[in-house]
């Protein structure tokens, strides 16, 4: 037990601090997807902490995603840590400037502060507590440190998971998650439905075809679709939910418009025994027995996946390790959070998503920061959870690869 003493001892939390505010003052938006600033300091930061096993790789000319490998004595088990190096723009409306890397009352405020730079310092001060403690783990790990998180990953983390370039038996996504843990997650649908009409002047409407009268059928086909959704259930994500939440059509009151647009939000949970094909297929096969009803209905769907439903299971080793860290170093027990990645960011696919459904690798969805101040205005995270994450990934890291 010396040598956790002496890691723990090693933890940096001033470090932690600092290279948080650094890493925030190197602005790297996404969209456009300018992260290269921020790859080049944690390559300088690699290589100052001594890092031999350096890989670049990457989906697109300066979009570098890095693979570093803290290699083990055995090198028996590898744990992975991942971190996403773009930020969603600044926008506008804040009070304090989103660059500066300002500290003030307890906290870090800027763009990526809690979403999630805080998490990247927090990582790269366990490859340094392992260094200036001078141990080497019995295990590996793997240090990723990833671009477009913020559109999908697909360039990212699941460019990488694509090409088999990870390999471990569990990872931690350190994200916000106000060390909450989350490892399965909910879907998301959107589904546009175009409604054709044939536009005519209100006296003419008997030649006419309403777009807004058939619509009114979809909307009550789609309630009626939605109910026998809710019939399912998962024990914790709960019901599935079919939500029209737009709807657009006509221009003028004296004559029958030629469209109507309607768009409703589909949530998925994970684990209720309908995929998301499934889910377009249903839904397709009831519009399509409502045209059969009634023959001047047209109706046109695009249905876009912004987020794919998975579970793991819950009872994985890395979730009993962070569990336990999190206690050691809060002194409380770590929370479950249940969630479908656009329950409060309009996001695509997760890293954990890559991670798992790709690579088949236990992933955990946690770390430092309040996820309801990513993507806000004046973001910001509190410096004392950049060290707190710090200490509880490091003393993971020891239980899951030794020192
Ligand atoms: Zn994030």
């Amino acid at each position: 037990m010396r040598a956790l003493g002496e890691l723990l001892k090693a933890v940096d939390g001033e470090y932690a601090i600092k290279t948080a505010q650094e890493l925030v003052r190197i602005p790297s938006e996404n969209p456009p997807g300018r992260e290269k600033d921020v790859t080049e300091y944690i390559l300088r930061e690699l290589k100052r902490l001594k890092f031999d096993d350096i890989k670049i790789s990457e989906a697109e000319p300066d979009r570098p995603n890095i693979i570093a490998k803290l290699h083990g004595r055995l090198g028996t088990r590898t744990l992975l840590l991942n971190g996403h190096m773009d930020v969603v723009p600044a926008g506008s409306g804040w009070t304090v400037p989103p660059y500066g890397g300002v500290i003030r009352d307890g906290r870090l405020w800027g763009r990526g502060a809690c979403d999630m730079k805080g998490g990247l310092a927090a990582i790269l001060a366990v490859a340094k507590a392992y260094r200036d403690a001078a141990l080497q783990p019995e295990g590996n790990i793997l240090f990723t440190f990833v671009v477009d998180e913020e559109m999908g990953g697909k360039k990212g983390t699941g460019f990488l998971a694509d090409r088999g370039l990870l390999k471990a038996d569990m990872a931690i996504v350190a994200e916000p998650s106000n060390f909450r843990l989350s490892v399965s997650e909910g879907g998301v649908v959107w589904i546009k439905l175009i409604i054709h009409g044939k536009q005519a002047h209100t006296i003419n409407a008997k030649a006419a075809i309403n777009p807004i009268e058939k619509a009114s059928k979809v909307i009550q086909e789609l309630q009626r679709l939605n109910e026998k959704l809710q019939k399912l259930r998962h024990p914790k994500f709960g019901s599935p939910v079919l939500s029209v939440n737009v709807i657009r059509g006509g221009d003028k009151i004296n004559i029958v418009p030629a469209q109507c647009v309607l768009q409703a939000d589909l949530r998925l949970p994970p684990g209720i025994g309908i995929s998301v094909k499934e889910a377009q297929a249903y839904i397709e096969q009831s519009l399509k027995e409502l045209t059969i009803q009634d023959s001047l209905l047209r109706v046109e769907m695009e249905f876009s996946v912004v987020a794919y439903p998975f579970e793991q299971p819950e009872d994985t080793q890395i979730v009993e390790l962070l569990k336990s860290a999190t206690k050691a170093v809060l002194g409380h027990e770590a929370e479950w959070w249940h969630r479908d990645t656009g329950a409060i960011l309009p996001k695509e696919d997760s890293d954990v998503f890559h991670l798992w459904t790709k690579c088949r690798i236990p992933s955990v969805y946690f770390g430092p920061g309040e996820v309801e101040l990513a993507h806000a205005v004046d973001e910001s995270i509190r410096i004392e959870e950049i060290v707190q994450a710090a200490k509880i990934f490091t003393l993971t890291a020891f239980m899951a690869v030794g020192g």
